[in-house]
């Protein structure tokens, strides 16, 4: 069971005004707060153990390799790897999903093979793939939705076939809140010997996620979305592929012998990971695993999906009120995508400001899923573990006083 109020409390940027209000924080599809476990554990690191990783012998270069791979280690079980050298830290998932389109795209997908994603994908896991087909004379193909906002399944079974060779879809929608049917679209793509990357962005915070058990290729994830600081994040990859893959990028720390015209590389995981990493964000990332495991994966979501099951019917009977994906809560996860009809997403998410309440209005890097849902931009409240049904009440009280604002005045 989760306690939204004592879970709060660990999270102290929450306890401020903005405009003389308290702060209501629902943009954490964009980034999450930090609790002060995870701030705790970046002064630490730096106040006591900072050293560059791998190469030093002395304590502070051990202490801080060793951090940096119990960071590994916990992310390793957080998402049930087989093991750590399944594990690569990235910058964040827009990095992990470049890597797979470099790396695997460029050496297996060639002219006349087609990439199958879907009409709610973010742009970082558009955009790689659309350059990769252009690369490589490949075609791209998009998984059309059905008219609630879920993965038409129909669709996707249609457009993968034998030509497909990389499906790369998202487990949840940052726009449409809905969660997809992963491990089935995986079983699709396996039949046709394709490879099934998945954008865990907005689903490894808000769920509990086993790569094993959905058997997924390629598993990408950003540290800032689940507590953990800005700057790291992960690419899970099965060892049969990384190993067979070139890094993207070279220097130090990631190779085995330097020659004068040729190298090797180290093993895995740490032949993809040149240069000095992100010590001090792996190490935040570790201790946000610490904190979401004590309070439990399964819990966060369920609290989520009721939370949503509290707050949609209040949302929906607003007149004028458009809401975008599934009606039914345990189809989606804290995220709630809406328009007010004669008001402009961004005028709303300002005038919600001026009550304290943080969303989000605009594309969410989302353009195409705009386009397919007919609209040009639209307003996004998005809640995470510690917000308290309180915080789900202002929400809608600072939206009821926004739509009087822009309907009666005072012009
Ligand atoms: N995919 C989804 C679904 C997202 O919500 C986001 C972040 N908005 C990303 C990818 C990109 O994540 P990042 O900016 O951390 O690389």
């Amino acid at each position: 069971m989760i306690d939204a109020e004592a879970l709060k409390k660990d999270f102290p940027i929450l306890f401020q005004e903005i405009n003389d209000e308290p702060l209501v924080y629902l943009d954490n599809a964009a980034t999450s707060q930090k609790p002060q476990q995870v701030l705790d554990a970046l002064n630490t690191y730096y106040q006591r153990d900072n050293a560059n990783v791998h190469r030093g012998v002395h304590t502070l270069a051990e202490r801080a390799t060793a951090k940096y791979e119990m960071a590994r280690q916990k992310v390793k079980t957080f998402i049930n790897a087989k093991e750590t050298a399944e594990v690569l830290f990235t910058r964040g998932t827009t990095t992990s999903l470049n890597w797979v389109a470099k790396s695997f795209g460029e050496a297996n997908v060639n002219e006349g093979d087609e990439i199958v994603i879907s009409y709610m994908e973010h742009h970082s896991n558009i955009i790689p793939w659309q350059q990769l087909a252009k690369k490589q004379k490949a075609t791209l193909r998009y998984i059309e939705l059905t008219p609630t906002g879920e993965l038409d399944l129909a669709s996707a079974k249609k457009l993968i076939t034998a030509k497909t060779k990389i499906v790369a879809i998202t487990h949840v929608s940052n726009v449409l809140g809905v969660v997809n049917p992963i491990a089935e679209l995986t079983e699709i793509a396996h039949q046709v010997g394709a490879v099934m990357v998945v954008d865990g962005a907005q689903s490894v915070p808000h769920m509990a996620v086993d790569v094993q058990q959905l058997n997924v290729d390629f598993y990408a994830f950003s540290g800032h979305k689940m507590l953990a600081p800005t700057g790291i994040g992960v690419l899970y990859g099965k060892r049969s592929l990384l190993e067979k893959m070139e890094p993207i990028e070279f220097g130090g720390e990631m190779i085995d012998f330097v020659y004068l015209e040729d190298s090797t590389w180290k093993e895995l995981p740490w032949k993809f990971e040149a240069g000095t990493p992100n010590i001090a964000g792996a190490i935040g990332l570790g201790a946000a695993i610490d904190y979401l495991t004590e309070v439990g994966m399964e819990d966060i979501h369920h609290y989520e999906q009721e939370l949503v099951a509290y707050v949609l019917p209040k949302l929906q009977e607003i007149p004028g009120i458009t809401i975008y994906g599934p009606t039914d809560p345990a189809k989606r996860t804290g995220v709630i995508t809406f328009n007010l009809e004669g008001v402009h997403p961004h005028d709303l998410a300002t005038a919600m400001d001026m009550e304290g309440v943080a969303v989000r209005a605009g594309h969410h890097c989302a353009q195409p899923l705009m386009n397919y849902l007919e609209v040009n931009s639209t307003a996004r409240a998005s809640f995470y573990f510690y917000n308290t049904k309180s915080d789900a009440d202002t929400f809608i009280k600072a939206l009821l006083a926004t739509k009087e604002f822009f309907t009666n005045g005072p012009f």
